[in-house]
C-alpha cells in the first residue's frame, strides 16, 4: 500500500514550507519554530467525540482540529467555507462514519478523491456489532460511541490510521491507543455497574432523539427516544402521545434533555404526563451527539460517558458518586 509513502511525501512538503517561513521569522527576531513542530501532522477531525480519541492516539505528534463544536447537532451539520479550507489543507481526516455527519458526506467523499487521506473512525467495527433499526433501510444506528468498548475500537482503527501516514511515529500511537484502551475498559466496567444499580422498573432512559440505542444493548437500559435516529425527522404528536402512556403506565420519573437537540418535545412530554395526573422531571442534559464545553472533563469523550452515566443512575434511583467515576464531573444540581 502506498498510503504511507503518499502521507510522508506531503509532509516534507509542508516542513519546506514552514521552514521558509521559520526563517522570515528569524529575520524578524520572532521566535523560530522547531523542527519537531513542522513535522507535526495537520489532522481535521469532525465531532468532538472523534477530535477527542485522535487527539489521544496523537499526542504530541499531531495538530488536530475539530469542526463539529459543543452543542452542535452533527447529523444537521453543513461544512462551512472555511471547514473545506481546513479539510483541504489536511494530512489526514478523521470522522465517525456511518452517515452519522449526513450532510458532510458529499464534502468528504470529495476530499478522498481529491487524494485526502480520509478514515472514518468506525470502520473497523465489526458490522454485526451495529445496530441496524427497523426502517432504516439498512443504515445501521451511527450512535456507536454510546457503547465503550465499540468507541475503544475506534481508538484502535485511529492509531492504525496513524501509523500508516506516519511510520515513524508508530510505535508511539500504538502504545498511547493501547493506554488509552485500558482506561476505556475500567470506564465501561462503572457504567455497567452504575446502570445495574438503578431499580428494575425505573430501568429506563427517555431521551430527545434515538441516541442511546448502543447504551442501551451494552448497560442494560431499555431506551426511548422521542426523535428517531437522526434529528432529521420530526416527532409527531402522535409519538408525544405515545410515550406520555408510556411514562404513565411505567410510572417513570425522570426522562432526559440532549445539549445538541432542542428541548421542546422532552417539555412536551413533561406537560403531557402532567395533564395525566403524572409529575414527571427532566433529569439533566445529556451529552449525546456533542461533548460538554472544551478544556472541561466533560469536554472529553470520557467526561461525556462519565457524565451521562452518571447523571442517569443518579436520576432514576441508582447509585452512582455525585462527582462521577474519578469525582471529576462538575457540581450540578441535577446530578
Ligand atoms: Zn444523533
Amino acid at each position: 500500500m502506498d498510503m504511507g509513502k503518499d502521507c510522508g511525501a506531503r509532509r516534507v512538503g509542508r516542513a519546506g514550507l514552514f521552514g521558509i517561513l521559520a526563517a522570515v521569522l528569524t529575520c524578524t527576531g520572532g521566535s523560530t519554530a522547531s523542527a519537531d513542530e513542522a513535522r507535526k501532522l495537520n489532522v481535521v477531525t469532525t465531532v468532538g467525540m472523534v477530535t477527542d480519541i485522535v487527539r489521544v492516539v496523537a499526542g504530541e505528534h499531531a495538530e488536530v482540529v475539530g469542526i463539529i463544536g459543543e452543542g452542535v447537532d452533527p447529523h444537521l451539520y453543513r461544512a462551512s467555507r472555511n471547514d473545506v479550507a481546513k479539510l483541504q489543507d489536511a494530512d489526514v481526516i478523521f470522522y465517525s462514519g456511518l452517515l452519522l455527519e449526513g450532510r458532510m458526506s458529499d464534502t468528504l467523499v470529495r476530499m478522498a478523491r481529491g487524494g485526502r487521506k480520509v478514515f472514518a473512525v468506525t470502520e473497523g467495527i465489526d458490522a454485526k456489532r451495529l445496530i441496524e433499526p427497523e426502517g432504516a433501510d439498512g443504515h445501521p444506528d451511527p450512535h456507536v460511541w454510546m457503547d465503550v468498548s465499540l468507541w475503544s475500537r475506534a481508538v484502535e482503527t485511529v492509531a492504525e490510521a496513524l501509523s500508516s501516514c506516519d511510520e515513524a511515529n508508530a510505535a508511539a500511537y500504538r502504545a498511547n491507543a493501547s493506554r488509552y484502551r485500558g482506561e476505556l475498559a475500567e470506564l465501561d466496567s462503572y457504567v455497567k455497574k452504575v446502570i445495574a444499580s438503578i431499580p428494575t422498573r425505573q430501568r429506563v432512559l427517555v431521551t430527545a432523539h434515538d441516541a442511546f440505542g448502543y447504551f442501551g444493548r451494552a448497560y442494560g437500559i431499555e431506551v426511548r427516544g422521542i426523535q428517531g435516529i437522526s434529528t432529521e425527522s420530526e416527532a409527531g404528536v402522535a409519538d408525544i402521545n405515545r410515550l406520555v402512556a408510556f411514562l404513565v403506565e411505567r410510572d417513570i420519573s425522570a426522562v432526559f434533555v440532549e445539549s445538541s437537540v432542542a428541548e421542546k418535545n422532552v417539555r412536551a412530554l413533561v406537560e403531557g404526563a402532567a395533564a395525566r395526573g403524572r409529575t414527571v422531571r427532566i433529569g439533566g442534559t445529556l451529552l449525546s451527539d456533542a461533548m460538554g464545553a472544551s478544556g472541561t472533563y466533560e469536554g472529553t469523550y470520557i467526561g461525556m460517558i462519565d457524565h451521562n452515566a452518571t447523571l442517569i443512575a443518579r436520576a432514576l434511583g441508582g447509585e452512582a458518586p455525585e462527582r462521577g467515576w474519578r469525582g471529576k464531573l462538575a457540581e450540578q444540581k441535577d446530578r
